[in-house]
């Protein structure tokens, strides 16, 4: 028996317990896995469908340890792991998507680093630490522009975007904190894609359908499936995922944000991890982003992707959920996923919905006459 291969019965155990925990857990648990999940929240979404909840800080050694030994393989559901842990994973072989995916995406330094030497295209950007720096910098980087922190930023969380020197006195403010910082040069983009794709210890990678992403105040919004990009640009995106799928050796789900600008695509964003733009891929395609990532880890062969021809999957965040549970009966043509969280804060994620169908126009017609358009 191959000692890399995870097999029913045997345990998976997932580092954070969100509604991406949760969703690979149901897809593993149709394969017959068990899971054990490590999160400091007693109620969280993973908990609701796992076997074992250790609950605990991410860094707690202990924790850590009592999650190797229960898990026959480990994943993670987010890229703010503590590498101390995730070394300690990897020294146990059970971490086949090693730590270095982890140490390259907790830092936009090192993402913007990896895409540069895989000769991908990126936004212009330096790397500064005071202020002066930042004054330096912006000599050779033109207006618009965006300061970012390189670690610890999500959903429009540490940036501050730049339209003249009269925002100089906020940036001073942002950096006093201190640490290290990223300006950027804004990218006029006609639209923002991601490619979503799963990598197997055997170097096969399956790319699930480049998706078109909608953001509302800096938090994805709307997934649509085909993008509007022609088949060059999505060559380009399938081309540029692999050769960093290929530099980096990752395995499992990954996602890359791009930027579309001129037939060109320019990285943004990596996510060692499946996202919210593959969300649709659950019943768009007949493997899901979660399902693949499982038979990754696991040692099984992927599977390869069929899809519907349309899909569009739209955020339920913490503001539209009532209005979504009172109307459930009267809504037609949608999936619904609820993450069971108990507290519904206006911008919190709070499920999502999907549409499948024969092409867009079907489905955008089912979204105005759900009124879903109004979110
Ligand atoms: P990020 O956290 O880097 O993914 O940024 C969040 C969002 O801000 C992106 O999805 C873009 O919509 C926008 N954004 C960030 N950086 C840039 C940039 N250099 N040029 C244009 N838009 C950007």
């Amino acid at each position: 028996m191959n000692n890399n291969i995870v097999r029913p019965g045997q345990t998976i155990g997932i580092l954070g317990g969100g509604q991406l925990g949760r969703m690979m857990a149901v897809a593993a648990r149709h394969m017959g896995y068990r899971i054990a999940v490590l999160d400091p929240t007693e109620d969280c979404p993973c908990a609701h469908v796992a076997d074992e909840h250790i609950v605990a800080a991410y860094d707690d050694r202990e924790a850590a340890e009592q999650l190797l030994e229960l898990s026959d393989v480990i994943t993670y559901e987010f890229e703010n792991v503590d590498l101390k842990v995730a070394r300690l994973f990897e020294q146990a072989d059970k971490l086949p998507q090693g730590a270095y995916s982890l140490e390259v995406t907790q830092n936009r330094e090192k993402e913007k680093q990896v895409s540069v030497d895989a000769g991908l295209p990126v936004a212009k950007y330096e790397i500064v630490q005071t202020f002066d720096q930042f004054k330096g910098a912006m000599r050779t980087i033109d207006f618009p522009a965006v300061i970012k922190t390189v670690s610890g930023g999500y959903d429009g969380k540490g940036q501050l975007p730049l339209g003249s020197e009269e925002d100089f006195d906020d940036v001073e403010t942002f950096m006093e904190e201190g640490g290290t910082y990223i300006v950027e040069q804004w990218v006029p983009f006609e639209l923002e894609i991601s490619q979503v794709f799963t990598r197997g210890q055997d170097g096969d990678i399956t790319y699930f359908p480049v998706a078109e992403n909608i953001h509302k105040n800096h938090i994805l919004h709307e997934t649509r499936v085909p993008a509007t990009v022609s088949k060059k640009v999505a060559k380009k995106a399938q081309e540029a995922v692999k050769s960093l799928a290929e530099k980096m050796n990752i395995v499992g789900t990954f996602a890359v944000e791009m930027f579309v600008k001129d037939h060109d695509v320019y990285i943004n964003e990596l996510a060692p991890r499946p996202h919210n733009s593959g969300h649709y891929t659950i019943e768009a395609c007949n493997v899901s982003q979660f399902e693949q990532h499982v038979r990754a880890i696991c040692g099984l062969p992927l599977l390869p992707i069929h899809s519907f021809p349309a899909a569009v999957m739209v955020n339920v965040l913490g503001k539209h959920q009532e209005i979504l549970h009172s109307k459930l009966e009267r809504y037609y043509g949608f999936h619904v996923h609820d993450y069971g969280k108990s507290e519904a804060r206006a911008t919190r994620k709070m499920g999502h919905i999907t549409f499948v169908g024969e092409n867009l126009k079907e489905i955008d017609e089912l979204i105005k006459n759900n009124q879903i358009h109004m979110w």
